[in-house]
Formats: C-alpha cells, sequence, structure tokens
C-alpha cells in the first residue's frame, strides 16, 4: 500500500494518502489470524471514520458546506478510508451511521449501542477472531477488546 493519484472530493486532483495505520505483515498467518487482523483493521478504521463523520456534520452545522481547506481535508481524509474498507462493512456502516453510532464499545460484556449483553462465548470468539465484531442484538460494530 502507498498513496494513490485520483480526483479529489473537492473536485481538485491530489494524491490520498493512506492510512496510517500499521499491522504486521499478513501473508505468512494462518487464515483466521487474517481475518482477525482484517476485522481489528476494519474496526479501526470504522471508528476513525465514525468520529470524522461526526466531525463533518458538526462543521457543516457550524460553517456551512462551502469547502474551506479544513473541509476538504477532511473530506479526503473519509474517502481514504472508505476505499480500504469493503463494500458490506461499509454499507452497514452507513445504515447504522442514520440512526445514530455505528462502532460502540463492550462494556462487562453489555453492547452500548443496545445494552444487552453479549454471551461470553461470543465475546471471546470475537476476540480471538473467530466471529466478526458486530453485535447479534443491533448489529453495529463492537470494540471487543
Ligand atoms: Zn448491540
Amino acid at each position: 500500500m502507498g498513496a494513490v493519484s485520483g480526483e479529489g472530493v473537492c473536485g481538485i486532483a491530489q494524491t490520498l494518502v493512506m492510512s496510517p495505520l500499521r499491522l504486521p505483515r499478513t501473508h505468512n498467518l494462518e487464515p483466521r489470524a487474517r481475518r482477525f487482523l482484517f476485522m481489528v483493521e476494519t474496526v479501526a478504521r470504522l471508528l476513525e471514520l465514525q468520529e470524522l463523520n461526526i466531525t463533518l456534520r458538526e462543521t457543516e452545522i457550524v460553517h456551512g458546506t462551502a469547502n474551506s481547506p479544513d473541509l476538504c481535508a477532511l473530506k479526503e481524509r473519509v474517502q481514504a478510508l472508505r476505499e480500504q474498507v469493503n463494500m458490506d462493512h461499509l454499507a452497514r456502516f452507513d445504515r447504522l451511521m442514520r440512526q445514530g453510532l455505528a462502532v460502540v464499545r463492550l462494556h462487562n460484556d453489555n453492547c452500548e449501542g443496545c445494552n444487552i449483553g453479549i454471551a461470553r462465548g461470543d465475546v471471546n470468539r470475537m476476540v480471538t477472531g473467530k466471529l466478526e465484531p458486530i453485535c447479534p442484538h443491533c448489529g453495529r460494530f463492537v470494540l471487543a477488546s
């Protein structure tokens, strides 16, 4: 991965710098470990995307939608992150963001999105990469660490 060139969000062709997120190289890992890293990376990107979306909304409320340099930079980052998340996860993320938060934490095995407990066994499977870290009750991405 490196940099991709393309039409910028604000209509200016520019180079997008890829996510600074660095994870170990995955080619020599067993499939489960690779899936696990993939989901950790996905949830980390979605969490950043969620924070950026909230900032973007607030910026637009305060300053309007005119493209200031800050707003452009924000949109570029959003675009770069979106390109690094697969379509299914992105679709789920967008649907959830329309209703509130898409990525939530677990508190004592309770999903902070819907407040319903997730079975300990499922949490363990999420932590070890055997199960996608998605709340079985509300479908939000959960930070299961
Ligand atoms: Zn939930």
